[in-house]
Formats: C-alpha cells, sequence, structure tokens
C-alpha cells in the first residue's frame, strides 16, 4: 500500500476540514480517548463518496462500534435508513446516546448482538438492502459477505474497509506472528471477491485498503 498518498490525502482532508461540523472531531475523539478504532480519514472520505454516487436508500452496516461511520453516511445521505449492528454493549450504549444526541434516530436502528446471529435473523425475515458495509472482525468477513449477498439487492454494494489491512495483505513477508493469520483470512476474502461470478469488485489503496463490490 502506498502510505505517502495516503498520507498526503489525510494531509489534504484536515487542511480542508475547517467547513467540517464539530460533531465529527467530538466522535473521533472520543473513538481515540476509548481506543475505539473507526474508519481512517481518507478510507471514510471515499466510502463517503461512493455513497453520493450511488444514493442507497437503505443501508447494513456490520460494526457500528460508537456510531461514527453510522451518523458520517447518515449526513450525506438523511433520507436514508441505517441499520448498524454491534456485539459490544458499552460501544452500543455509546452509539444509541450519539445518535439520539444528533436527534436522528428514526432513521436507524441500532441492534446489540452478533452480526452472524442478526444477519441470520434478517434473512429469514427476508430483508433487504441497497448497501452493506463491512467493517467488523476481519478473520470473519467471508462470513459476513456470504450473509450480506443474500441480504443485498442485485444492483447494490458491498463495500468492505481494512481489506489491505496497513499493507501486510500486499506484502506479507514481515507479518507480526499475531496477525499472521487474519492476513491469510483477508488475502483469501479479496480473491474472492475478484472470483465471485456475482459482482464486480475494485479495491482502492485509501485508508485501510477499501473494496467495493457491485452486485450483478
Ligand atoms: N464502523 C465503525 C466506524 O468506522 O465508526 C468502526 C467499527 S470497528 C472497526 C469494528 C466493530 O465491530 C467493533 O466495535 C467490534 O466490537 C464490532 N464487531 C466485531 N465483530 C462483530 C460481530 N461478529 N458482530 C457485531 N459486531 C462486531
Amino acid at each position: 500500500m502506498n502510505i505517502e498518498s495516503n498520507q498526503y490525502i489525510d494531509r489534504l482532508l484536515q487542511k480542508h476540514s475547517s467547513h467540517l461540523p464539530e460533531w465529527i472531531d467530538k466522535l473521533e475523539q472520543e473513538a481515540k480517548s476509548k481506543h475505539v478504532p473507526i474508519m481512517e480519514q481518507s478510507g471514510i472520505a471515499y466510502l463517503l463518496q461512493i455513497l453520493r454516487l450511488h444514493q442507497p436508500k437503505s443501508i447494513l452496516e456490520v460494526g457500528t462500534a460508537i456510531g461514527y461511520s453510522a451518523l458520517r453516511m447518515h449526513d450525506v445521505l438523511p433520507e436514508a435508513f441505517i441499520t448498524t449492528i454491534e456485539r459490544d454493549e458499552e460501544r452500543f450504549k455509546r452509539a444509541v446516546a450519539n445518535v439520539s444526541d444528533f436527534g436522528v434516530y428514526e432513521q436507524f436502528e441500532l441492534i446489540l448482538g452478533d452480526a452472524h446471529v442478526e444477519m441470520d435473523k434478517m434473512i429469514n425475515e427476508q430483508i433487504l438492502f441497497d448497501c452493506v458495509f463491512i467493517d467488523a472482525s476481519k478473520g470473519q468477513y467471508e462470513k459476513f459477505f456470504e450473509a450480506a449477498d443474500v441480504l443485498l439487492k442485485p444492483g447494490g454494494i458491498i463495500i468492505t474497509d481494512n481489506v489491505l489491512f496497513r499493507g501486510y495483505v500486499i506484502d506479507d513477508s514481515d507479518v507480526p506472528k499475531r496477525y499472521a493469520n487474519m492476513v491469510k483470512k483477508l488475502q483469501r476474502y479479496n480473491d474472492m471477491l475478484f472470483e465471485n461470478p456475482s459482482y464486480i469488485s475494485n479495491i482502492v489503496p485509501v485508508g485501510d485498503g477499501v473494496a467495493i463490490s457491485i452486485k450483478q
């Protein structure tokens, strides 16, 4: 991954971010102070640009954390309905509080639970989405994708964050032992995206690597 180009985009975004509302900075600070991982600036900027182009009316997010990306998505698509799943109770509670503070709770369904279980329930209820954003346990992306595929309308998009994981997915010659298994899984996941005949996928090396997969 070209780290320099990412740093350049981050610097540009930072330099020109004075027009961004204060709540964005507040949520970024909250995430930082509580060591909650949220999307990187260049990654979220790219994700939001894809959403502006695609204009989904319904979005399923796998991995809410404190509601940062969900609220950023709402900000660019205020008419869209966002369903988002988080299994960590403390983060879920912060997400509920943050969305409530925003006064837009009716545009959201925040679910506390394991995404595998919750997505299976949605499959049974035959719920469909225009867009699924996968941003939870990286070792389980293939399973999330399988469920997302069933929940996605034709023409819909699946967006996956962290598919290049710190560049280790591109060059795995020096992966710390604790990440080795996850990196292998991400490499397999990326192969699956490109081999899957039902999707046209591409990966953009912004943030931690973002994959966009369009369902045929
Ligand atoms: N999308 C968020 C943002 O950018 O603001 C960040 C999400 S964070 C990278 C990933 C979150 O997924 C964590 O809060 C974690 O607890 C949650 N998570 C991981 N595996 C999960 C699962 N199987 N079901 C539900 N949540 C999960």
